[in-house]
């Protein structure tokens, strides 16, 4: 692999050369002090990144727990789940793409789920959601930022609704957190989760959870699969440890790029985030191609995540030539998922990229449409 290799998928992410020699200390067990210390840094980084993501860097928690699961976002998502509901828990599932699906997948082996479901890439009718949510319903999931389509969710309009109903409020943040606004309790959010390998720039393998204290009662981890059961996991959590053997890397990495984004601070890694996606569309655009959202009031574009549609001459059977020109360049980018295949491509700009890696990405893919 070239050194100057440039990883513009949304995940894994590029990592710092720091984050990599974190990874590569010699071994100790999970159950040192040394490793103690290593997820009580993490956790001191990841509790700043969920309590203070917004522009000013005001707190936006009255109190949780941060919490590294060994394990990606997909199983931050159903321990999340699988500790508020047994098989006859009603969970609405808000579902626009691809990882709204597979929470509603998720919901519905743990418990009883409804979908309110649009096409992937349409924005969310809050008025349906309206409707779905009832005074049964136990728990509503939520994805912030569809990753598979690039549009940004309304997560403080469907947590009022779902605090209208008392519902517990699951939001995977998995492409936000860490890059973008994200409020607990303004949003009414439970549960939050995200993933290593995304905004936070960390190693994939590991996810972060947020538990917040007034969900915590509501959590039963008899009811989850026995790796997931976050009572377990909280209780060791307060000491700094894992019930079972810990991704003991992994949780340096993660420490470690949690820690720059706490130096890098919230606020200017908000900015930079919105910087960087306006400057992706805004080439895009200015080359002749179309955004993929099709967004309505309470939708936006993704700060994180671009999805522009492929032109005639790179569409369909034509995509593939396209994503290897842009990688015999150097630069690897994402197609559509699922049926979106040969329709869309995907830019991240996750993590901790500087000005001239997106300058390079933008050039890159204007260079391959050339080709
Ligand atoms: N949720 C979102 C929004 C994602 O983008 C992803 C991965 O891309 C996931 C969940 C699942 O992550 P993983 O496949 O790493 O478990």
């Amino acid at each position: 692999m070239r050194e100057d290799f440039l990883l513009l998928n949304p995940g894994p992410v590029p990592v710092t050369r720091e984050v990599r020699e974190a990874m590569s200390e010699p071994m100790v067990s999970h159950r040192s002090a040394a490793f103690e210390a290593v997820y009580e840094r993490a956790q001191t980084h990841l509790d700043y990144v969920f309590e203070h993501s917004t522009p000013d860097g005001a707190s936006t928690s009255a109190g949780g727990t941060s919490l590294i699961l060994n394990g990606t976002a997909t199983m931050g998502m159903e321990a999340a789940v699988a500790n508020l509901t047994d098989r006859h828990s009603e969970v609405v599932s808000v579902v626009n793409g691809k990882f709204g699906r597979r929470f509603a997948r998720i919901a519905d082996r743990h418990g009883d789920a409804t979908q309110v479901a649009f096409d992937w890439g349409e924005s969310v009718d809050l008025d349906a959601v309206a409707d779905a949510v009832t005074d049964e319903t136990e728990v509503v999931t939520m994805v912030h930022n569809e990753t598979s389509t690039g549009v940004l969710n309304p997560v403080e309009a469907v947590g009022e609704i779902a605090a209208e109903h008392d519902a517990r409020y699951v939001v995977d943040g998995v492409t936000s957190i860490g890059g973008d606004e994200f409020r607990i309790d303004d949003w009414h959010v439970d549960v939050a989760v995200t993933d290593g390998q995304k905004a936070l720039a960390a190693p994939p393998g590991v996810s972060a959870l947020y538990v917040a204290d007034d969900a915590k009662p509501h959590v039963d981890g008899e009811k989850a699969p026995f790796y997931e059961d976050l009572d377990w996991h909280l209780r060791k959590a307060d000491s700094h440890q894992t019930p079972f053997t810990s991704a003991v890397p992994l949780f340096r990495g993660l420490a470690e790029a949690t820690a720059d984004i706490h130096e890098e601070g919230m606020p200017d890694r908000i900015a930079r985030h919105r910087r960087q996606s306006e400057a992706f569309r805004e080439a895009f655009w200015a080359m002749g191609l179309e955004s993929f959202p099709d967004l309505n009031e309470h939708a936006e574009f993704s700060n994180t995540l671009t999805a522009i549609r492929l032109p005639e001459g790179a569409r369909g059977d034509d995509a593939p030539a396209f994503f290897d020109a842009v990688e015999a360049r150097g630069v690897s980018i994402s197609g559509g998922q699922a049926h979106l295949g040969g329709d869309i491509f995907r830019v991240s700009n996750m993590g901790g990229l500087s000005s001239e890696q997106i300058l390079r990405g933008i050039r890159t893919i204007g260079e391959a449409f050339r080709e």
